[in-house]
């Protein structure tokens, strides 16, 4: 071989070799440009997280997407649509292109509204890129959007296209062709599912909020109903009770009818409220001991008028059980209660109804299996589950009702931690079976602690004798009634006034307005008030030393537990619910002023028996506290008056009168005298036997005014006593 041919030949060699590299680097660089472009798409959809937790409304969070596709993933136009009312047709929501700044104006008329080929199965999006076939279609894709490659994405919720994607690049130069492939799509998927994900989010949010209003919305209006209807019932027992010997019995059955309509609205305002708390989540169970088998028999002796009156077999059975029983009474009340209302709804006249007990007890647990038997119009297989379901009905055409109770039913015997069963055939009858646990074991220290709080503050001793508190003191207690309904307030003024001096507020400000001038003997206030409620007026009176004592009783018209804990916590004293019966209320003011009497005479006998220096009052109270004290400190000053001490503790007479004569049973001169006599006494025993010298240090001048005194209060003449007890 000559040179020459060598020559050539390792020429052409050579050519293959750079033609060979270059494909090679060719290759390269799109697979590093693959790799780049993918690691891109992640940070947009890293991005796109944050915009899905940071965006203040749809259209921001759309804008977000188009603008992090180009920003993020080296888009050149990206474009989000949503479908009109035609077919196919799409409206322009949101855009982003990399020129949109520089041109300072918005995308193409023709843009904004565009139709679109149909998105079938097989084909869940469109890619037009350089290997597309070159149909009429893609190109005028192309040309719309002025895009060089192209994907059209679809982004669905709940098998709808909600919005559709459109992103693209635009190719100036065609050596370095970058055209869109499969990953790209890949990419765009992964966003259309974070929108849609997006949505979901959107929906739960807007359901869950329309959830709370419509259950705020029940407790507020139950709370409403509540309040009218405590005045519908009050006047009525009074109507009845006042006309009652004059009425005829058809008269009397009207009453009565009245009277049980009443009763049967308030249930279902309880039911509703029962329901909302439910929702929320804040009811909970409150467990003690108690009778169950007591309970049942109360329950059934309820039905029999009804039994009796529509000719209905209805039989109680159980097997006696010596056993402790533990459950909420009050819950479990509601449970056979609204099984056997449904009972006698839907058993015909002649029928059967059963309630029967059994307590099971397996090791160390015992379980209450309580059945409600009845040969009615039974229930169809396919509605056996769905009528536990909030508000469903069978036939509601047929059954006038809420579609309330079975729901409750199941939620309480499952907060009980139960189960419930049910058994029909069509024109038989049918059988609910609720099971629940009855050892003290089975309920958290939680399910029974707050049974104890309620149960603590409730319990009291019925006071029947309020005629006896008028006949023992000339001055009638005082009771602020705190009210913004006025008519309620008359109501309960009306109610009280033969045995109380009353004074009337509108609302929480004047309310405490009234106390901390007139220091009431005792405070009955409602909850929502304008200007200040129920809450914060006995916050305000509690912390403040003047009206700390002062007994609150509040009327809580959302008769939950919450509400009651709240007043509790707030440091009411006790709670009536509302509707309520006034006797209840006259009942329990009486009480409490009783207990407080009472009290404060144990206060004085002790105060006069004790005879050493630790029976002068050491109080809690701050206000009484600061009395003592100054009184102590001033006990040799003959000259130290009641007036002396307003003026230091910047209160008036009247006020530190009330005040301390509720807390002691004595007027701050009588207290301050006794304070004098105690100490006297102290030191006498103490070995201080000269008289003289110890009346002068408690502040007498007198010695015969002080020997006086002293054996008014002891007996004794200070000298006798000084050989009595001196050690
Ligand atoms: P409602 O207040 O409408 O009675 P419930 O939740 O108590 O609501 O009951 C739901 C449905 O269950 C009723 O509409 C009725 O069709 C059916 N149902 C409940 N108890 C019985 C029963 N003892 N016999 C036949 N059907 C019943």
């Amino acid at each position: 071989m000559g040179n020459d041919k060598r020559l050539e030949y390792l020429r052409s060699q050579n050519k293959e070799l750079v033609k060979e590299l270059t494909h090679q680097d060719y290759v390269l660089n799109r697979t590093k440009s693959h790799l780049v472009k993918q690691q891109k798409g992640f940070k947009l959809l890293i991005e796109l997280q944050k915009a899905i937790a940071f965006s203040n409304d749809n259209k921001d969070f759309y804008e977000s997407v188009a603008l992090l596709t180009i920003s993020e993933f080296d888009m050149a136009a990206t474009y989000i649509y949503e479908p009109s009312i035609s077919e196919n047709e799409y409206t322009l929501l949101a855009y982003n292109d990399i020129g949109s700044i520089e041109r300072e104006q918005g995308p193409k008329k023709q843009l904004e509204s565009i139709s679109l080929p149909e998105f079938s199965e097989s084909q869940e999006y469109i890619l037009i890129n350089n290997d597309s076939e070159q149909n009429e279609l893609n190109s005028s894709l192309k040309e719309i959007f002025e895009l060089t490659s192209l994907i059209i994405y679809p982004v669905k919720y709940d098998n709808n296209i909600e919005l559709v994607i459109v992103t693209g690049m635009k190719n100036i130069d065609t050596v370095w062709f970058l055209d869109l492939t499969i990953e790209d799509v890949r990419i765009i998927e992964a966003v259309a599912i974070l929108i849609s994900s997006y949505l979901r989010r959107i929906e739960i949010t807007r359901l869950n909020e329309r959830d709370k209003y419509k259950t705020e919305f029940i407790s507020n209006i139950s709370h409403e109903f509540r309040t009218p209807l405590t005045l519908v019932t009050g006047l009525l027992d009074q109507l009845r009770a006042r006309l009652s010997p004059s009425l005829n019995s058809e008269e009397l059955e009207k009453f009565e009818i009245i009277s049980n309509n009443a009763i049967r609205i308030k249930e279902l305002i309880d039911q509703l409220l029962d329901i909302s708390k439910i929702e929320t989540g804040t009811n909970s169970l409150s467990v003690k001991k108690s009778n169950l088998g007591e309970l049942l028999t109360r329950i059934s002796k309820s039905f029999f008028p009804i039994a009796k009156e529509s000719g209905i077999d209805f039989r109680f059975s159980y097997s006696d059980s010596s056993k402790e029983t533990w459950f909420d009474e009050d819950k479990l009340e509601k449970i056979i209660s609204n099984l056997l209302s449904n009972a006698f709804k839907f058993t015909p006249g002649k029928g059967k109804i059963e309630l029967t007990l059994i307590v099971e007890y397996d090791g160390n647990r015992s379980e209450a299996s309580i059945s409600v038997s009845d040969t009615g119009i039974g229930i169809p297989a396919s509605e056996k589950d769905k009528i536990f379901d909030r508000f469903y009905q069978y036939k509601p055409e047929k059954n006038p009702g809420t579609g309330i109770g079975l729901y409750l039913v199941k939620t309480l015997t499952e907060m009980h931690h139960g189960t419930i069963n049910l058994n029909s055939k069509i024109n038989k009858g049918s059988v609910f079976t609720v099971r629940i646990p009855i050892d003290y074991d089975s309920y958290s220290d939680e399910e029974r602690a707050s049974a104890d709080i309620a149960e603590g503050s409730s319990k009291k001793e019925p006071y029947n004798n309020i005629g006896s508190l008028k006949s023992q003191e000339q001055d009638l207690p005082t009771i602020l009634v705190v009210e913004d309904n006025e008519d309620l307030n008359n109501f309960i003024t009306s109610g009280l006034q033969n045995d109380f001096d009353i004074i009337k507020a509108y609302n929480g400000k004047e309310g405490f307005q009234y106390a901390d001038s007139e220091i009431p003997d005792l405070i009955i206030t409602d909850v929502m008030m304008p200007f200040m409620d129920g809450y914060e007026m006995t916050v305000k009176l509690k912390d403040n030393a003047k009206t700390r004592h002062i007994p609150i009783i509040m009327l809580t018209a959302k008769a939950d537990r919450e509400s009651t804990l709240l007043g509790l916590e707030s440091g009411a004293d006790d709670y009536i619910s509302k509707p309520f019966n006034m006797d209840e209320l006259i009942i329990k003011t009486g009480n409490i002023i009783r207990t407080r009497k009472q009290l404060k005479e144990k206060y004085k006998a002790d105060f006069l028996t004790s005879p050493d220096e630790s029976e002068i009052p050491s109080s809690n109270d701050s206000l009484l506290k600061d009395v003592i004290e100054l009184m102590k400190e001033n006990l040799s000053e003959p000259d130290f008056q009641v007036n002396n001490i307003c003026k230091e503790l910047y209160i008036s007479r009247t006020q530190l009168y009330r005040k301390i004569e509720a807390l002691t049973g004595y007027s701050p001169g009588e207290l301050m005298r006794l304070i004098r006599l105690k100490t006297a006494a102290v030191m006498f025993r103490k070995d201080h036997h000269n008289v003289a010298q110890v009346m002068y240090r408690v502040g007498f001048s007198n010695q015969s005014n002080f020997a006086k005194i002293f054996k008014a209060q002891s007996g004794i003449n200070p000298s006798a006593y000084i050989q009595k007890y001196s050690t």
